[in-house]
């Protein structure tokens, strides 16, 4: 059996934890699985890089600012490779680019173009444990290094699990697994068995961070199964696996949240045919994330557009945009920092109608008004206003009987 565990930041947030790591890797590979393992750097150093190159350089050249993040990787594959040798059990290191990870050219954020992980197939022929580093990768065109977005490890370890055939994916982690919400807003919280790839998609999209979303594609479109699951116990996580295989399907899974996205609003624009479309062609010809979008009706011939952006990205969407306001014909950009979206997501929506509105109801029960709004046929999310994320997402996460409570009263009442 081929296993590929893949451990985060806090899991080798220090050198003690990197030996317990060590462990459980040696443990698996003494019950007779092949083991390759994809390590992040230790909890904080990614942050710490950035930090520093943004000291010397406000604008760092992105191709730079790739090969100095990949030094954290570095030094936890290697760290991690020689305690496992301490442990008495033969070990490699590889970087992303060794292992055979071939991205696009596209700095910071590089998608996965190929797996060619022929020296990690010889390192397991020869019984070796092997260790890769996380969310980097080589492009084929450039030769230049590249990273994977941040959280990009988990993409690293199915996108392996996928090339090898593995049996399974795990990804250690520092919680116990997939949660209805984020525990630490929403106490009642329970912990979910099993998911659909399409709703953990929809989560890992939505703020969940508990698994990069490019992760999850290639863990749905090669049929990878991911097991999300604590490092710091043996208890059973999360199982992320195909629709068919969930057991019973609850209409509802979750409520995530995202502060990390920031409102642009282009106003007074001109209603007619290519004004939007050149918008966003700038916009995605500058590599910006648009998420979500909504035009108002318009008046006099005249609309406003509103759109999402990730917060990092919003100074080079509102320079691009103010720079062609001429050209486009609008009056001004205006930027709303303090927004926080709210996501309901649940495969059984597609049959059960009325789950919008009684999120919306919860919602207004609960004070928070609601700016934008959009859905997906498993999805629901909402723009608010960002004081108010937890108020929201407790209200929405006990509108639907999420939480463990929930539960319990139920069979309680049965
Ligand atoms: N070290 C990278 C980050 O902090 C990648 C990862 O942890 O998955 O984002
Ligand atoms: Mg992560």
């Amino acid at each position: 059996m081929i296993v590929v565990q893949k451990f985060g930041g806090t899991s080798v947030g220090d050198v003690e934890r990197l030996q317990r790591v060590a462990q459980r890797i040696v443990d698996t590979r003494r019950a007779g699985h092949d083991v390759v393992v994809v390590v992040s750097a230790m909890g904080g150093t990614t942050d710490e890089l950035v930090d520093m190159a943004a000291q010397v350089n406000r604008r760092p050249p992105q191709r730079e600012l790739d090969i100095l993040l990949t030094a954290g990787e570095r030094i936890s594959m290697s760290l991690l490779a020689m305690a496992i040798e301490a442990l008495g059990v033969r070990a490699r290191s590889f970087t992303g680019s060794q292992a055979g990870i071939i991205t696009d050219t596209v700095h910071g954020k590089a998608r996965i173009l190929a797996v060619t992980p022929e020296r990690v197939r010889d390192a397991l022929g020869d019984g070796d444990v092997v260790i890769v580093a996380g969310f980097q990768g080589v492009s084929r065109e450039t030769h230049d290094i590249t990273t994977l977005g941040r959280g990009g490890s988990d993409t690293t370890a199915v996108a392996l699990a996928a090339a090898l055939e593995a049996d399974v994916c795990e990804i250690y982690t520092d919680v116990d697994g997939v949660y209805t919400a984020d525990p630490r807003l929403v106490p009642a919280a329970r912990k979910l068995d099993r998911l659909a790839y399409e709703e953990m998609l929809e989560l890992a999209a939505q703020g969940a961070k508990v698994l990069q979303v490019r992760s999850v594609e290639f863990g749905r479109n090669h049929g990878v199964p991911i097991h999300v699951r604590s490092s710091f116990n043996g208890s059973e996580g999360t199982w992320v696996v195909p629709q068919e295989d969930m057991v019973e399907d609850a209409i509802i899974s979750g409520v995530a949240h995202d502060t990390s996205e920031a409102k642009v609003t282009v106003v007074g624009v001109p209603d007619r045919p290519g004004v939007a479309a050149g918008m966003f062609t700038a916009l995605a010809d500058a590599s910006v994330n648009v998420d979500m979008i909504v035009q108002n009706v318009s008046s006099d011939g005249r609309t406003d557009i509103s759109f999402t952006v990730p917060r990092g990205e919003v100074e080079q969407a509102t320079e691009l945009l103010g720079g062609r306001l001429e050209g486009i014909g609008a009056a001004d950009v205006i930027v709303n920092p303090a927004v926080a979206k709210v996501s309901l997501v649940g495969a059984g929506m597609k049959t059960h109608p009325g789950v919008a509105a009684r999120m919306f109801d919860a919602l207004s029960r609960a004070g928070v008004n609601i700016q934008m709004i959009s859905t997906s046929t498993i999805r629901v999310s909402v723009i608010i206003d960002d004081a108010h994320v937890d108020d929201a997402v407790r209200a929405v996460h006990a509108e639907f009987g999420l939480g463990a409570d929930a539960i319990v009263e139920e069979q309680g009442a049965g």
